[in-house]
């Protein structure tokens, strides 16, 4: 799926890293959390103490990881990185804890999936830098306390509310990350150009932000997608006409809604008559994972109006039927 958010091959994820902004000033967008992270980095950075515990949240390709990173560069310390649905024993996490330096960063991604025995070690860590590991088995058995290098934790979730209530109360900053707005994404698309030596014009870097779904992720995928279809198919300028015909052949849509979007709406359409239908019905109706539902594509669709949650369910909107060139259903009683 050309717009999936999540990386899809280690090439990609190469690429991916060169991409990244390092530092707090080369990060685009996201202003809010930005500027609150601006203060409480230099806060601590000048009190010579760990940065507050830091929770990301919202959908993927936002820049969550990329944030993580650029803690610690501003910190001046480094980065451990992990997930929660690797860290299957709390072993495996003890190991990750006694290994940090001082006010090191521990990013834990996907931190809603880590299973409660390992989220159990988390919790005195976070709050005393101190963890109880149980030495031994059976009656020999004795529970160790070991200190930790005071440290931040950077945790990173597609929704916050998937996070237990204990986990959620021990980060001191919580952040939500919004889609960026097209000027934005402009922005991101050509400093990715230039770091590509790609070359767009202006109208043609707006037009590939315009199609990515607010995310910046995206927006750098349709650029190298892009960018191989200027080379191939006309001079290698990505201009606006060049950019349009990519994006045309890659079945992204004016709007930015790819396949998968078209699909789910689809469904909704022809399969539920417009709605409401639960998450699941869909899920089964598209071929697709509920999760991917709820985290990939649905926070798009919901934000543009493309979708409705309902209490019953997901509906369409007069909106869905017109971006799919089928005249509205009749309000009911007319
Ligand atoms: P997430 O962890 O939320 O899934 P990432 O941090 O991996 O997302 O970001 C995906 C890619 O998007 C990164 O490789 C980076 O190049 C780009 N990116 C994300 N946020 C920004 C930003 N604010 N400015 C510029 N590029 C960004």
């Amino acid at each position: 799926r050309i717009v999936a958010p999540q990386s899809a091959s280690p090439n990609e994820d190469s690429v991916e890293r060169a991409l990244r902004p390092r530092a707090l000033s080369e990060y685009i967008g996201q202003h809010r959390v930005r500027e609150q992270l601006e203060i409480f980095i230099a806060a601590a950075r000048n009190r010579g103490e760990a940065l507050d515990h830091v929770l990301l949240f919202g959908p993927p390709g936002l820049g969550k990881t990329t944030l993580a990173h650029i803690v610690a560069h501003e910190m001046g310390v480094q980065l451990r990185q992990t997930s929660g649905p690797v860290l299957e024993r709390p072993g495996d996490l003890a190991a990750l804890l006694t290994n940090l330096e001082k006010n090191d960063v521990l990013f834990i991604d996907e931190i809603h999936r880590l299973s409660p025995v390992v989220e159990e070690i988390l919790y005195p860590a976070l709050e005393d830098f101190q963890i109880d590991i149980l030495i031994g088995e059976g009656p020999a058995a004795r529970s160790v306390k070991i200190d930790l290098q005071p440290f931040t934790l950077v945790g990173a979730t597609t929704r916050a509310g998937m996070l237990t209530n204990p986990l959620r109360d021990r980060f001191g900053i919580v952040s939500r990350l919004e889609f960026y707005s097209a000027e934005d994404l402009t922005h991101i698309v050509k400093r990715s150009a230039q770091l590509l030596n790609a070359q767009t014009t202006p109208d043609g870097a707006a037009e590939i932000a315009r199609r990515a779904r607010g995310t910046p992720r995206i927006a750098n995928r349709l650029l190298r997608r892009v960018r191989d279809y200027a080379e191939v198919k006309a001079d290698g300028r990505i201009d606006v006409a060049v950019a349009g015909a990519a994006l045309a052949m890659l079945e992204v849509d004016p709007q930015g809604l790819d396949l998968m979007d078209r699909k789910l709406l689809e469904a909704i359409i022809h399969k539920f008559d417009g709605g409401p239908v639960g998450v699941d019905s869909l899920a089964a109706a598209i071929g697709e994972e509920r999760d991917t539902i709820e985290d990939v594509i649905e926070p798009f669709l919901i934000q543009h109006g493309y979708l409705q949650r309902t209490p019953r369910g997901r509906m369409a909107t007069q909106n869905t039927w017109k971006h799919l060139g089928l005249a509205p259903p009749k309000p009911a009683g007319t």
